[in-house]
């Protein structure tokens, strides 16, 4: 078969296994993900009610192309210009756009590792370079590094803030900084799924820029601070002209009804939100305490989740998981990435954790 070559080379995306099908194996009554950065919160109640109030007797009409309920709340809270905002099944779906829009064979993209792989993943499709950076010692991107890697072909550049798996944060100015610094027709995105888990620093945002730089691009999702992951919406801030252009290559009906219902009425309710921030942030800061009376290596996180290193890393997850705490392993050798769970579940694993190197 005469498929892209590229895709012949690919190896396949291997999801995590369905949680009941684990359990089953493992012979465990229940398993609390914290590999995935999921909202252990769960969603607005006002979402359920709003999903039930949903019309079911629209089920048979495409759904409001631009998002327009959704798009008026984003901007309003923002200080936007509708025109700026494009709309993705999840975060996800924005980046194929972006990948889409602006990588040509032979083009190159900038990514700081470790980071999210769907960025390389697309780039890849694409038939692009990936060009990667490493991050500096304290899990923090390498901004000159960075500058000193952009070519004429490079045409992206990827900056994950609060980055996934290091939970490292960049300030605005430094963005900016760089921003400056970068040569127009090099386009930066800037993925803020958690941004809102910011605690250290306020605005957290990079979202002024997009109305200052033509090249700067900023995505969020509706799937970790609002709890709504499986509804898949996802967003990105463009300058206007740039946001004409990717509108062109989006599906016209990408993100259906119940999912911009659920997203509205997530959005509506920041009290919600602001609630999970707090909690998070508090239990965040008792894990880092833990690790550093523990002795144990950790970046220090701005996120719903920690990476710390341990050379007992396969051990101490599988010791977790008999348990019934799943964690993500595979990031980097030595390192593990915890998503931050239910202050109980944290106190257990804690203990599990604590007990594991007082038995070595
Ligand atoms: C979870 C995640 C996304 C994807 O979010 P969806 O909206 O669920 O597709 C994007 N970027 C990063 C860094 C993430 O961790």
């Amino acid at each position: 078969m005469n498929m892209k070559k590229i895709i012949q080379e690919l190896s396949p995306y291997i999801p995590e296994k369905p949680l009941q099908q684990l359990q089953e194996e493992l012979g465990l009554e229940k398993i609390v993900r914290l590999s995935a950065n999921e909202n252990p919160y769960g969603t607005s109640p006002k979402v359920k009610e709003a999903v039930l109030n949903w019309n079911y007797d629209l089920s048979n009409r495409y759904p409001d192309s631009s998002a327009q309920e959704l798009r008026n709340l984003v901007v309003e809270k923002f200080s936007l210009d509708p025109s700026q905002i494009v709309f993705g099944v999840g975060l996800d779906e924005v980046i194929v756009m972006l990948s889409r829009v602006f990588l040509q064979p032979g083009d190159e993209e900038l990514v700081s590792v470790p980071t999210f792989s769907e960025y390389a993943l697309h780039a890849e499709i694409e038939e692009a370079i990936i060009k990667k950076v490493a991050t500096k010692e304290n899990g923090q991107i390498d901004f000159s590094a960075l500058l000193k890697n952009i070519t004429a072909k490079t045409k992206l550049i990827w900056l994950c803030n609060p980055n996934n798996p290091t939970g490292t944060y960049e300030t605005v100015s430094s963005i900016e900084k760089f921003v400056q610094q970068v040569p127009k027709e090099t386009m930066v995105l800037v993925d803020e799924a958690y941004i809102d888990f910011v605690t250290e620093k306020t605005p957290a945002t990079t979202m002024d820029l997009t109305k200052k730089y033509p090249n700067i691009v900023v995505m969020r999702t509706f799937s970790k601070a609002y709890g709504l992951a499986n509804f898949r919406v996802g967003y990105a801030v463009f300058s206007s002209q740039v946001a004409g252009e990717v509108q062109k290559v989006r599906l016209p009906y990408n993100v259906s009804s119940i999912a911009q219902t659920a997203a509205i009425a997530a959005f509506k309710d920041q009290n919600f939100v602001e609630q999970v921030v707090a909690k998070n942030a508090l239990e965040r800061t008792k894990y880092e305490q833990f690790f550093q009376r523990l002795g144990l290596n950790f970046y220090h996180s701005q996120a719903n989740f920690i990476f710390f290193e341990t050379e007992l890393a396969q051990d101490l997850a599988q010791t977790l998981l008999k348990s019934g705490y799943l964690l993500r392993t595979g990031l980097r050798p030595n390192w593990l990435r915890l998503s931050i769970g239910m202050p109980e579940d944290n106190i257990k694993i804690q203990q599990i954790i604590e007990d594991f190197f007082a038995k070595i």
